[in-house]
């Protein structure tokens, strides 16, 4: 039976990818040895990085005097980062979820955290709007895709300070002005690469500022001065990257992902807001997020919950269950993500509408 892979992370990537990869992990550009066996500074793995870079910048439109770096530690070691790097005195972050909270936590260590706004005590169904960012900051934090709460912002905060932004799970979905930030990270397993590697987008004069000692390792301008070669980077989840890159470009990009995107989110949210035994769990539409579609059953259906869960595991689709501190039900729908899938959930929702 087809399977349609809704997984929230590590989740859906191009079958293309993982081909690639494989044989590379089976013979490395016709060397006899697998990319698993090869030194990261072999003369044949540079133009891998190299090219990964060239292509994030030109993907993402990243103006000269910014970084790409391939780190490890995932996003949450960025939450600690970040910090370390930039915040001299006092940071802004604006807390929409468990994954801006965490990145709070972490910053609190280095200096004043404001929280600006905050949508906890309405379980994050919203992103909050209409708040007041304090011109005197390091820097104001987003989390531009709530992966566990299912809200997205769509486009980039107009704000009169630097940005910094854990994009993990919704990077290259959609175009982003980068020149306002001075650091975009994310872990790679939602829409660029199997998990272990990081991605890090680093304006570079916006480092060394900070008056602390930073160890070496958590120095951004360590990883900026070796091109990520610091020490021994992932190889194979930043070849697997290069290949998702080719694949984003030769899709058409960012634009095209973004149109995919909102097709996909267009019909599930459809199905959600018109068949009766469902209810979306994002009170504000604009803020329902393209990649991560968060649904219950409506109240009077609650108990069918566990009955759909295992019809629609019967039908082939997979990773639907809700994160627990939402419930119910969460498609993620990532760049890779065929618009069958999301057809195959809609039928499936429509069909059990009949049985009861
Ligand atoms: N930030 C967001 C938005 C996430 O979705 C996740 C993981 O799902 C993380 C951070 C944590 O990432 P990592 O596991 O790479 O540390």
């Amino acid at each position: 039976m087809k399977k349609h892979n809704f997984n929230a992370g590590p989740s859906i990537l191009p079958r293309e990818v993982i081909e690639k990869t494989a044989q590379a992990i089976l013979d490395f550009n016709g060397s006899g040895l697998s990319l698993m066996e090869i030194s990261h500074r072999a003369k044949d793995f540079q133009p891998v990085v190299d090219e990964a870079v060239a292509l994030f910048k030109e993907l993402l439109n990243i103006p000269d005097g910014y970084s790409v770096l391939f780190l490890g530690g995932g996003a949450s070691l960025e939450f600690c980062m970040v910090p370390y790097n930039f915040l001299e005195k006092k940071a802004a972050y604006l807390n929409t979820g468990t994954w801006a909270k965490k990145a709070m936590k972490e910053a609190k260590a280095f200096g004043e955290v404001v929280e600006v706004a905050s949508s906890a005590d309405a379980n994050y169904t919203f992103i909050p709007k209409g708040y007041e960012v304090p011109s005197d900051v390091d820097y104001f934090h987003i989390t531009t895709n709530n992966t566990i709460y299912g809200t997205e912002l769509h486009a980039d905060p107009e704000v009169n300070v630097p940005l910094v932004a854990d994009m993990s799970s919704d990077i290259f979905s959609r175009p982003v002005d980068v020149s306002k930030y001075i650091c975009i990270y994310g872990g790679a397993q939602k829409n660029l690469a199997p998990a272990g590697v990081t991605f890090v987008i680093v304006k570079n004069d916006a480092v060394g500022k900070v008056s602390r000692h930073i160890p070496t390792m958590l120095d951004y301008q360590t990883h900026i001065e070796k091109g990520s070669m610091f020490n021994t980077p992932p190889v194979v989840p930043i070849y697997a990257a290069l290949q998702t890159l080719r694949w984003l470009k030769a899709q058409g990009g960012v634009e095209e992902m973004q149109r995919r995107a909102k097709l996909r989110s267009d019909m599930l949210y459809a199905e959600i807001d018109r068949n009766k035994l469902f209810r979306g769990t994002v009170t504000a539409p604009e803020d329902r997020s393209y990649m991560n579609i968060c649904f219950v059953m409506a109240d009077e259906y609650k108990e069918l919950e566990a009955d759909f869960l295992k019809f629609a595991t019967e039908k082939g689709m997979v990773g639907i269950k809700g994160h627990r501190s939402v419930g119910g039900f969460r498609a993620s729908c990532y760049n890779a993500l065929p618009v069958e899938s999301v057809q195959a959930l809609i039928d499936c929702m429509q069909e059990f509408e009949k049985m009861h």
